[in-house]
C-alpha cells in the first residue's frame, strides 16, 4: 500500500472521498484523498470502521462481515477483530489426534479427518515420509507388509 505513513486521514462521515468497486469480490474499497495525492485506499468496511471507533485501524485488526457477505458494509454486520480471531472463524482449526509413530516412536499429531481417512483405507500412519519410506524398506525384505503394529511399537529388522 502507498501512501504517507505519517499523513493520517480523518474518519469523517459520511465519506467525502471515493469508493470503487472492486470487479471479482464487488466489494467497495474506499480511496482516502489528501489534499492533491491519494493516502491509502481500504476496504469501505474497514473504514466505516474506523470512522465509527474514531481512528485508525491497527494492521492487525480485521474487518469482518458477520453474516460473511463481504458485499453488506451495514455497519451493524461489521465486527473488528484480531487477526487470529478472525482467521479462526474462517479456518476454524481441525480437532487433531496425537499418534505415536510406528517406527521412530516420536510423538506426533494429525489432523482428525485425515487420521480417519487414512486408518480407514489401512494405511499405518507415521510421523514423516522417512518414517514410512523406511518400514516400507523393512517390509520388502521379508517382514510381511501388514504388521499389526502397537502405536508406539518399535520394530527392530531381524537379518
Ligand atoms: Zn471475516
Ligand atoms: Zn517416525
Amino acid at each position: 500500500m502507498k501512501g504517507v505513513a505519517s499523513e493520517r486521514f480523518k474518519c469523517e462521515f459520511p465519506f467525502t472521498g471515493e469508493y470503487t468497486i472492486v470487479k471479482h469480490y464487488e466489494r467497495r474499497r474506499a480511496v482516502i484523498y489528501s489534499v492533491r495525492k491519494v493516502i491509502t485506499t481500504m476496504y469501505y468496511s474497514r473504514y466505516l470502521m474506523c470512522v465509527a471507533y474514531q481512528r485508525v485501524l491497527d494492521s492487525n485488526e480485521c474487518v469482518h462481515h458477520i453474516d460473511e457477505d463481504k458485499t453488506n458494509d451495514d455497519i451493524n454486520n461489521l465486527q473488528v477483530l484480531s487477526i487470529g480471531e478472525h482467521t479462526n472463524i474462517h479456518h476454524p482449526k481441525l480437532p487433531e489426534v496425537n499418534l505415536t509413530c510406528p517406527n521412530c516412536s516420536k510423538l506426533f499429531s494429525i489432523a482428525a479427518p485425515s487420521y480417519l481417512r487414512r486408518t480407514k483405507l489401512g494405511y499405518t500412519i507415521y510421523c514423516s515420509k522417512n518414517c514410512s519410506i523406511e518400514m516400507r524398506n523393512t517390509s520388502s525384505k521379508g517382514i510381511p507388509k501388514r504388521i499389526p503394529l502397537m502405536l508406539g511399537t518399535r520394530v527392530s529388522i531381524k537379518n
